[in-house]
Parts: structure tokens; C-alpha cells; sequence
């Protein structure tokens, strides 16, 4: 079983899910637990190029395919194999990042970038994915207020981006809205890893 986690920058997911790991192996379910871009070498390479903070001369579309192309990698890598092996997958972003990010924020244009990922993922798509809700303004915070972690490209990016990228996930639910559950990301961890849980169980 494949599910996503999708959400702004500075919406916790990466903690709660985490947790959610954790959670799900003590109920003696086998678990992956992998994140985009990255997760393997190959795509964790692509990760700093994109990433690196000096590389702002970067292309757009050349930031989309680079995103495509890790995200192929890894897929094939790492996720349908484990897939395969009858594992669930809890991926920390996938194709909606692309389509909020790269289709939306940057202008490429959502369907646009929809299709080259399905060159990149071939029409494997997330049962499900949980996406962590949270305004521009809460996430923009907790990003200044949480400046140990990598710094990165996006750190640049003003309120604006913020907007736009959490437009962009309101518009590529709307394609597909079956697909996903939405968590209040701006209750406290705890009750934001709670309702995660109770989500992702109640839909398992
Ligand atoms: O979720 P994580 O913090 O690992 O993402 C790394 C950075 O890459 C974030 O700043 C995120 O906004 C950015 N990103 C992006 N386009 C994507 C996926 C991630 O700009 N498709």
C-alpha cells in the first residue's frame, strides 16, 4: 500500500510522520518510511543540486525535471520494490509536490508538469495521501523558528511562494479529491500526529 504525506514547508510533517512511523511498526505492520527528493543515493544527489542555496540560476523546468527524475529513481529503487514485498509505504512528498511547487508556485502550470511525471512514475500513483494543512503565515514561522535544519534554496522564498505553493495544493486536491485526507497542521504536534493516526486507520 502506497500513501503520501504532503504539506507546505514548515506544516511538521516530517515529525509527525516520524512518529507515525514508529506507531504503525509497534502495531506489527511492515513498514517503509522514505522521502522525496532522496531516500536513495541517486536522488539524494539530485536533492543537494536542486537544493544547494547557490544554485539560483536554476531553470525551472530544469528544477521540474530534476524533481521527476529523482522521484523515477527512487520509485523504481525503492518504493515499487518494496511494494512488491507487500510493505506499506509512507512517503514524505510525491507527484503533488511537484504539481503545488513546480506547476503552481514557479508557473509551470499543473497539468504540464502532471505529465511529465507520469513519464517519470508510469501511472503509479498513492492510494492515499494525508496533507498537513497549515496557513502561509504559520508555516513561514515555523520555518524561522526551526533555522538548525538544512538551509536550503526555498529559504529565499518570500510569503508570496508560501501562498502560492499552499493555492497549488488546493488545486491539485480538487483533481483528485478522493485521494486525500487533510489534517489541521496547525494544532499542537500532538494533536496533529493524533489526527493523522485516527485518519490514516479509519482509511487502512
Ligand atoms: O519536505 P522537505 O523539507 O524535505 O523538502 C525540501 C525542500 O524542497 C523544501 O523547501 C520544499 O519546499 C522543496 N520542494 C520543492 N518542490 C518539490 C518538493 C520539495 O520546491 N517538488
Amino acid at each position: 500500500r502506497f500513501i503520501t504525506v504532503e504539506g507546505g514547508d514548515g506544516a511538521g510533517k516530517s515529525t509527525v510522520i516520524a512518529r507515525m512511523y514508529e506507531e504503525l511498526r509497534r502495531r506489527g505492520m511492515d513498514v517503509l518510511l522514505t522521502r522525496e527528493p532522496g531516500g536513495i543515493d541517486i536522488a539524494e544527489k539530485i536533492r543537494e543540486i536542486i537544493l544547494n542555496p547557490a544554485h539560483t540560476q536554476m531553470d525551472k523546468r530544469t528544477e521540474a525535471l530534476l524533481y521527476a527524475a529523482a522521484r523515477r529513481q527512487h520509485l523504481v529503487e525503492k518504493v515499487l520494490p518494496a511494494l512488491e514485498a507487500g510493505k506499506l509505504v509512507l512517503c514524505d512528498r510525491f507527484i503533488d509536490s511537484s504539481l503545488a511547487y513546480q506547476g503552481h508556485a514557479r508557473g509551470l502550470g499543473i497539468e504540464e508538469v502532471f505529465v511529465i511525471n507520469q513519464f517519470a512514475v508510469e501511472g503509479c500513483m498513492p492510494e492515499l495521501t494525508l496533507y498537513f494543512d497549515v496557513s502561509p503565515e504559520v508555516g513561514l514561522e515555523r520555518i524561522n523558528a526551526t533555522r538548525g535544519r538544512e538551509v536550503n534554496r526555498l529559504d529565499l522564498e518570500g510569503l508570496r511562494f508560501h501562498e502560492l505553493v499552499q493555492e497549488g495544493y488546493q488545486l491539485a486536491i480538487a483533481r483528485d479529491p478522493e485521494r486525500f485526507i487533510i489534517i489541521d497542521a496547525e494544532q499542537n504536534p500532538d494533536q496533529v500526529y493524533q489526527a493523522a493516526m485516527e485518519a490514516l486507520l479509519a482509511r487502512l
